[in-house]
């Protein structure tokens, strides 16, 4: 393979859409630089307002970062989702559009997603508002888990540099969600107590 290397200015106007298209069409048509994606890091870590190592970057938005010995999903704003292995999704704010009324604010048109059988879930940055992602699915589909990468092969295999800590590389978002369950029965039992007492008293 050729040897090539763009300047990471190129690569930071690449990433900012700031390229004429002759030159964007060879970049992208052409191999890639052997270290296009620490290139690509470096730009986006000098874009971010935190500290945190970007690992890889998720979205246009979201980053997984190195915090410590964790590795967690981070939005540009600065709001942590934690672990990576869960789905950061179940812990966005998401609103959910499935009435013909809600639809229509979106598609105008009358090719649109059926609100009988399926719906459009927006999920948000807690921390700064911004839109990270759209799903449309049938109702009651679970939250859908775009990416779940295997870091500690991508690191050790592909880049020829492993990570200092190595992580059980495993979807948690059910753990999560078990977790959330118990703490909820807990809750209710606890609520339930209390309305006993009150009712002896
Ligand atoms: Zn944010």
């Amino acid at each position: 393979m050729p040897e090539i290397s763009y300047p990471k200015e190129v690569i930071r106007d690449l990433i900012e859409g700031k390229l004429p298209w002759n030159q964007l069409k060879s970049i992208i048509s052409g191999y890639k630089d052997n270290d296009r994606f620490d290139k690509y890091v470096a730009v986006l870590q000098e874009k971010v307002p935190w500290q945190e190592r970007i690992l890889l970057p998720l979205t246009d938005e979201l980053y997984i970062v190195q915090k410590g010995k964790e590795r967690i999903v981070k939005c540009s704003c600065g709001y942590e989702f934690g672990d990576y292995r869960e789905n950061w999704k179940l812990k966005a704010l998401i609103h959910v559009r499935d009435t013909e009324a809600e639809l229509d604010e979106i598609y105008p048109y009358p090719s649109k997603p059926e609100p009988g059988y399926c719906e459009m879930r927006e999920h948000y940055c807690p921390g700064c508002g911004i839109q990270l992602e759209v799903d449309t699915v049938p109702f009651g589909y679970p939250a859908v888990f775009d990416f779940l990468p295997d870091l500690d092969t991508f690191y050790r295999d592909w880049l020829r540099r492993p990570l200092d800590t190595k992580l059980e590389f495993t979807d948690l978002s059910y753990e999560l969600t078990r977790r959330w369950s118990a703490e909820g029965r807990e809750s209710i039992k606890k609520t339930d107590t209390k309305a006993r007492r009150r009712k002896k008293v």
